[in-house]
């Protein structure tokens, strides 16, 4: 038996969480969740915004499946997410845009995958107050960081037989940090021989994502850049609605999707749990039960193809349940 702790979050947090725990539970799978909450609900309505008992859980299982968690904009508590991928050292940030037959879009050919460094850069979070007229924001780029993010890239490249990593930067203008990003990559590539190392500056790059995302495979960039490219790419397959993710440290992993809380469609059973759903599937492929894993995968990829049961984002008026149903009903 499994034990995953299970965080629904907030907004269409707990709607697709549920979904996706329904999802992971038809494939027979022994799994014991621990429902631990953190976030804005939460919040507001013990003023503690991460319980002892969300850290006890996740220090114990080491494994988690997490809902979107708000974080207020320009004031109030820092983004929760970004707390626990720090604290926990979930460096890398794992996150597959495929390209799912049915869903309406010109691209039809995209798999990629981009792996986004997930503790450091803007991210840091240092921010300061020099007078009222005048903020700064320290961007943090480390050898060390940077090895293990472009070393996973790689690896996962040469796991899967792909020809190429694409590292994402803008070392023409930040020389220091992003060059020792850059640099980095060259040096890690020498490693691998058999992978070419593609270097692609950061605007260019979303103009190459629009005019062909097929020729991308593996690509690697700091926690900025990939967070906003992730977006833009979930935008290629169909929206934020259907892109999973990881957020991987060597101890621990969290899966949880791209997108965020999605707080102007909560509640009204309309949200699309697919990327949710992906990233549970992520999450049994990393447990090791990959024909499970498979599974679901499959499932999604006929219920979305047959196009009966799909959510208003993909165009169609099914449901979140009813779209759950569907992949449930193929699953058993
Ligand atoms: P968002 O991703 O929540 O929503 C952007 C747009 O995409 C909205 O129109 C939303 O309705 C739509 N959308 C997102 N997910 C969808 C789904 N599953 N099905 C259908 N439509 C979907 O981004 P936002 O509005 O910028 O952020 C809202 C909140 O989420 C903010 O507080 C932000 O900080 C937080 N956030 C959290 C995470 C996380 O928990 N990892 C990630 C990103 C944003």
């Amino acid at each position: 038996m499994y034990e995953v702790t299970l965080i629904p979050g907030d907004g269409i947090g707990p709607e697709i969480t549920e979904s996706t725990r329904q999802v992971i539970e038809a494939t027979g799978i022994n799994i014991k969740w621990h429902m631990v909450n953190a976030g804005l609900n939460v919040y507001e309505n013990t003023g503690v915004l991460v319980p002892n008992d969300l850290y006890e859980s996740l220090s114990k299982n080491k494994v988690a499946l997490k809902g979107p968690i708000t974080t207020p904009i320009g004031s109030g508590f820092r983004s929760i997410n970004v707390m626990l991928r720090k604290k926990y050292d979930l460096y890398a940030n794992i996150r597959p845009v495929k390209y799912i037959s049915g869903i309406h879009s010109p691209y039809k050919n995209v798999d990629l995958v981009i792996f986004r460094e997930n503790t450091e850069g803007l991210y840091a979070g240092i921010e300061e107050k020099i007078n009222d007229e005048q903020y700064k924001s320290i961007k943090i780029i480390t050898k060390k960081a940077s090895t293990r993010i472009i070393h996973s890239a790689f690896k996962y490249a040469s796991d899967h037989n792909k020809e190429k990593v694409t590292v994402v930067h803008k070392a023409n203008i930040l020389k220091l940090s992003d060059g020792l990003f850059l640099n980095t990559a060259r040096e890690i590539s020498k490693e691998y021989p058999n992978i070419k190392l593609e270097e692609v500056i950061v605007d260019n790059m979303c103009m190459q994502l629009v005019i062909n995302p097929s020729r991308f495979e593996v690509i690697v960039t700091m926690n900025l850049y990939g967070d906003i490219l992730s977006d833009l790419c979930a935008g290629l397959v169909g929206g934020l609605g259907v892109v999973p993710g990881a957020n991987m440290g060597d101890h621990m992993a969290i899966f949880e999707a791209v997108h965020g809380s999605a707080p102007d469609i909560a509640g009204k059973n309309i949200a699309n749990p697919t990327a949710l759903i992906l990233s549970g599937s992520m999450m049994l492929d990393y447990l090791g039960e990959k024909e499970k894993a498979k599974s679901i995968v499959n499932a999604v990829n006929t219920v979305i193809g047959n196009g009966q049961w799909i959510t208003a984002d993909l165009g169609g008026t099914a449901t979140t349940k009813e779209y759950t149903n569907a992949i449930i009903d193929l699953i058993k």
